[in-house]
């Protein structure tokens, strides 16, 4: 468990806190001498440093919650802040993710996500340490994030936005975000006092440029995992999400390369980046990644030789715009791609979604072990897992092991009872050999 690193006693600056963290972690590594990965720490430097220093810098910061359009928010010179980065960032430190999940319990349900319960308790407590100039939000991914998101407008009391997300992930659902991608233009022209002229749109034609960029990258990083044995250890799945508040920016491109370049390298000489003594297992955890407990991935690929090779948050289908001087079609795109995001693409529409995402990751990614690391917040994702998992033991013939975890909150399972349960699992179910033991 990662030390709290504050004193309960104080008022907290979430922003500050989160910079002075990422700040010794890449000071440790410097004076360890570890050049070769310091760009895994470059890039979160890179994005808590941006959020803190935007008023610094002249700019709006832009707090956003679900897809929203973050190249356009670019375009209008303002910073995109995902609010999910801090309940992930500080899912492993108890403490201070309990602080904020227990301030937001005094108010709301217990059941409500965890991942909603620190954002409405960094706000409740105002302990964000810098000031929102708006929020933008959708009605995606889930009945929590329906609830929350009024929630943070009137806690916030700044000028909002809401992408009302369809059902259905069509032409037609495509067509009705793309008009509310249309209304949000002259929401950021009043915000900014800034118009969305030839200048601006040649701009904004830059930032997409760029953002093809990463996400032509997560493709062939995607691609790489494909390989066996896989190169790149499941940790490299947790980075990657980071690309939600950065598509369009340099430093995730160069994150992007670098990671590509080094995986190829290790392709290329016969090695991996994986703590795995030899690729016995190829696991999918099929829903949202463990934030409270990453290092059970390390465990897996140390013990049991079980490399995470992909994740159900993880995967996406990046679009790649390819006209980018049509707006009209633009638009179309923006909205698939909203739609697309991890998260939202096998979770906000038919179980169908959900059970296509599973085809890909289960026959591209050559998993055979299948892991339903079920947050408890997701209900709405429990409530298809059974159709899921019999589809998944039907047509791959992999029985899954369901596992209920809070994905931010480490208090609800100990590490202990976890690799307990996800061990018995390998052991008895898997026939696997314990290399720990
Ligand atoms: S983790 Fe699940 S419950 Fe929480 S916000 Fe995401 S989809 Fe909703």
């Amino acid at each position: 468990m990662a030390t709290q690193n504050f004193d309960p006693t104080k008022p907290v600056n979430m922003i500050d806190l989160t910079c002075n963290q990422v700040d010794s972690i890449y000071q440790h590594m410097l004076s360890k001498g570890m050049p070769e990965v310091m760009w895994t720490v470059d890039i979160q430097k890179y994005v808590w440093e941006e959020v803190r220093d935007a008023k610094k810098n002249g700019k709006k910061l832009i707090a956003f919650g679900g897809p929203v359009p973050v190249t356009i928010i670019r375009a209008f010179d303002c910073i995109p802040f995902f609010l999910d980065t801090i309940p992930t960032r500080i899912a492993s430190m108890e403490d201070l993710a309990g602080r904020y999940i227990d301030e937001t319990e005094k108010y709301a349900p217990t059941s409500t996500c965890a991942i909603d319960k620190v954002q409405i308790g960094v706000a409740l407590k105002g302990e964000f340490g810098i000031d929102i100039d708006a929020f933008v939000h959708a009605t995606v991914p889930c009945d929590s994030a329906r609830i929350a998101y009024p929630m943070m407008e009137r806690l916030f009391g700044c000028p909002c936005f809401t992408f009302d997300c369809p059902f259905r992930h069509d032409e037609k659902g495509y067509a009705y975000l793309a008009q509310q991608i249309e209304a949000f233009i002259p929401f950021m022209e009043e915000l900014t006092g800034l118009k969305w002229d030839a200048g601006r749109y040649e701009k904004f034609k830059g930032i997409m440029e760029e953002s093809n960029k990463a996400f032509d990258l997560l493709t062939q990083l995607g691609d790489l995992r494909k390989k066996t044995p896989c190169v790149l250890p499941g940790r490299m799945l947790v980075l990657n999400e980071i690309v939600a508040p950065l598509a369009g920016t340099e430093a995730c491109t160069a994150m992007l390369q670098t990671q590509l370049e080094m995986g190829n390298m290790l392709a290329d000489m016969g090695m991996t980046a994986t703590r795995c003594p030899e690729e016995r297992y190829r696991v999918c955890l099929m829903q949202n990644m463990l934030w409270s407990n990453t290092g059970i991935m390390d465990w897996m690929e140390k013990c049991y030789g079980a490399i995470t090779v992909m994740d159900g948050f993880g995967y996406q289908d990046g679009v790649i715009f390819d006209d980018l001087d049509n707006w009209e079609r633009v638009k179309m795109q923006t909205a698939e791609s909203m739609l697309l995001t991890p998260m939202i693409h096998g979770a906000t529409g038919p179980t169908e979604y959900w059970l296509k995402v599973i085809d890909k990751m289960y026959e591209d990614y050559k998993v055979n072990v299948s892991i339903f690391m079920g947050h408890v917040g997701c209900k709405h994702t429990w409530a298809s897992g059974k159709i899921v998992t019999d589809y998944i033991q039907q047509k791959f013939g992999i029985p899954t092991l369901y596992v209920d975890v809070d994905a931010i909150d480490p208090r609800y399972k100990s590490n202990d009872e976890l690799r307990a349960q996800i061990g018995e699992y390998f052991e008895s179910v898997v026939g696997a050999e314990n290399f720990c033991k």
